[in-house]
């Protein structure tokens, strides 16, 4: 069913990441260069139960293309993911004139805008913002950048520690069951090993590796470990391990958290969500529905939203290679 579209709401949800804003105010703003109406939602889908709106213009997204977070706040909503929970949330759409919905976000929310869109026939566009780089249908998310970014500082700070003091420092980063962060940070920041859940290294090739580290005349060393490594260990414990067979080894583990999620995007996260925010509005405004907008070498593109949640994305292999080859 093809639609006039005459107002649309934009909200983020579930998890925030670096570049949001950025999104926000392409979508706002392309709205206004298409003199429709703009609505921004707060709060996810928790704030489309609630009516929780605010009419947006050209201005009410001044300065914020630099800001990390999302103004409009995000949420996890239970409710939502009723069907009592949604016909609420339809009738706070239909009472507000909402003609579509922008919604700025992960696989699970871009799963919610899939159960909407087909409980209520109701246009949505999905923008994938969400630090990991786990969403099939785009070779980079929002934030994905950024986050390598400050991954790669905090690990070039580390190294400082670590050479200072002929330390072996575990750093573990963030990604989820993903290793696209550490392995691009890794190499980026000249780790010795990164251990990512799609490639089991093991740990005993890991003790051997590191021995040969040593021997080569190494006496500090940064491993990266992403969060769902398929070692299946807890960074702590890979710690103890190491130790127990590599007493020489004074081990350090630093875990860095939540700070991968926040601060200031780089360009080209913000370059890339203005783009993703004007392709976003303008297929809505062609008539398409139920994709989310992504980026495949260096072009915008859109992937019907039900892949995008379903499928899986792949470890760039000749990354691998290279990271081999510079750990020798
Ligand atoms: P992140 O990558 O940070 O986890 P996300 O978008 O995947 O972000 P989720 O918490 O999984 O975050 O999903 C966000 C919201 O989307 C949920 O709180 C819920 O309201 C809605 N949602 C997720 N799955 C469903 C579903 N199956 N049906 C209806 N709504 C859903």
């Amino acid at each position: 069913m093809s639609i006039k579209i005459n107002k649309i709401g934009v909200m983020t949800s579930g998890g925030d990441s670096p570049g949001m804003n950025a999104a926000i105010r392409a979508v706002v703003r392309t709205c206004a260069f298409h003199q429709i109406n703009c609505v921004g939602i707060y709060r996810g889908y928790q704030g489309l139960i609630e009516g929780d709106f605010k009419q947006m213009n050209a201005r009410s997204v001044n300065n914020i293309i630099n800001k990390g977070g999302t103004i409009l706040k995000s949420a996890r909503s239970k409710e939502f993911r009723t069907k009592e929970g949604r016909i609420t949330a339809y009738a706070k759409a239909k009472e507000e004139g909402l003609d579509a919905l922008v919604v700025i976000g992960g696989d699970g929310s871009f799963t919610g805008a899939m159960v909407f869109s087909q409980q209520f026939d109701f246009p949505v566009m999905g923008i994938p913002g969400t630090i990991d780089n786990d969403i099939y249908g785009t070779s980079s998310t929002l934030g994905y950048d950024t986050a390598l970014n400050t991954v790669v500082e905090a690990i070039d700070k580390i190294r400082d520690t670590a050479s200072s003091h002929n330390r072996l420092f575990f750093v573990e980063v963030m990604g989820r069951d993903v290793g696209h962060i550490a392995l691009n940070a890794g190499v980026g920041a000249g780790a010795e090993e990164i251990l990512i859940p799609e490639e089991d290294l093991g740990k005993e090739r890991l003790i051997e590796s590191l021995k040969r580290s040593r021997l080569s005349g190494k006496s500090s060393s940064i491993v990266v470990v992403a969060e769902g490594d398929k070692t299946g260990e807890n960074v702590f414990e890979l710690k103890d391990y190491v130790e127990e067979n590599l007493p020489e080894y004074e081990v350090r583990v630093s875990v860095l958290g939540h700070m991968q999620r926040g601060g200031s995007p780089s360009c080209w996260d913000r370059v890339l969500a203005s783009r993703m925010g004007v392709k976003a509005v303008e297929s809505l405004l062609e008539g398409k529905t139920n994709f989310m907008v992504g980026i495949k070498d260096t072009k915008m593109v859109l992937c019907p939203i039900e892949k995008a949640v379903k499928g899986e994305t792949d470890i760039n292999l000749e990354l691998l290679r290279v990271s081999d080859i510079m750990t020798t």
